[in-house]
């Protein structure tokens, strides 16, 4: 057997495990067939509501408001953060501070507005201080981003830094290995990148972003 086709079956093994999984999470028997925009629009408000209702960690005492996350429900892509800033926090809305407005720059180099992708973090809430997610926090915040994941059912997937590709891909991976290769979540392609307040303090590595996203950009415009 050819080492890409021994890739692929792992690969696909690992989507049917992820996918497998997620019903045993969500006690579903087969995952929720998209009904419509309104539909989906208020499923995302159910799982708002239990965001804005969850007690499995402390952040909900020091925010002052929680970051469900923002965009079309019809989004082919969605981008993946770590957890709102303090701008964020004060706002109730996903990447609205300085990260925000270089997220908004990247989107619309590939062609796109924000207002057509979907934008949310692994964290509803934010870490004082914003300090880095502690992975209990990330454990117990996971099951709400994966039900958005479900719901949108993006074409592809955008996860800005560590956080994100480690919560979405498995703790055991180094971002800067992985970033820019094609991985998958839910059997939904995933491309990570750098986080924009990464790119922000290393504006050198904004080169190799650019090529993360030309990337994604192949994959909305795939036939697949
Ligand atoms: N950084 C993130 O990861 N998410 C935000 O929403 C803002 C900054």
């Amino acid at each position: 057997m050819r080492a890409e086709q021994t890739e692929e079956i792992r690969a696909l093994a690992r989507a049917v495990k992820q996918h497998a999984e997620a019903l045993v999470v969500w006690k579903l028997e087969a995952m929720p067939v998209s009904r419509g925009t309104g539909s989906k629009t208020s499923a995302l408000r159910r799982v708002e509501q239990e965001v804005i209702a969850c007690r499995r960690c402390a952040l909900y005492r020091t925010r002052t408001h929680h970051v469900f996350g923002e965009g079309s429900p019809e989004a082919k892509l969605v981008f993946v953060g770590e957890a709102p800033g303090r701008e964020e926090d004060f706002q109730g809305r996903p990447f609205v501070g300085a990260a925000g407005q270089l997220l908004t720059k990247m989107i619309e180099s590939i062609g796109l507005q924000r207002r057509e992708v979907y934008i949310c973090n692994v964290l509803k809430d934010r870490p004082p201080g914003n300090r880095t997610p502690e992975p209990e926090e990330i454990a117990a915040c996971l099951p709400f981003l994966e039900r958005q994941l479900v719901l949108l059912k993006p074409k592809v997937i955008c996860a800005l830094g560590a956080i994100a590709a480690k919560a979405l891909l498995g703790s055991g991976i180094s971002i800067t290995s992985i970033r820019g290769e094609i991985h998958e979540y839910l059997g939904i392609p995933l491309v990570p990148t750098f986080h924009p307040a990464y790119l922000l303090r290393n504006p050198s590595a904004k080169r190799l972003a650019w090529r993360d996203l030309k990337r994604v950009k192949a994959l909305l415009e795939s036939n697949t």
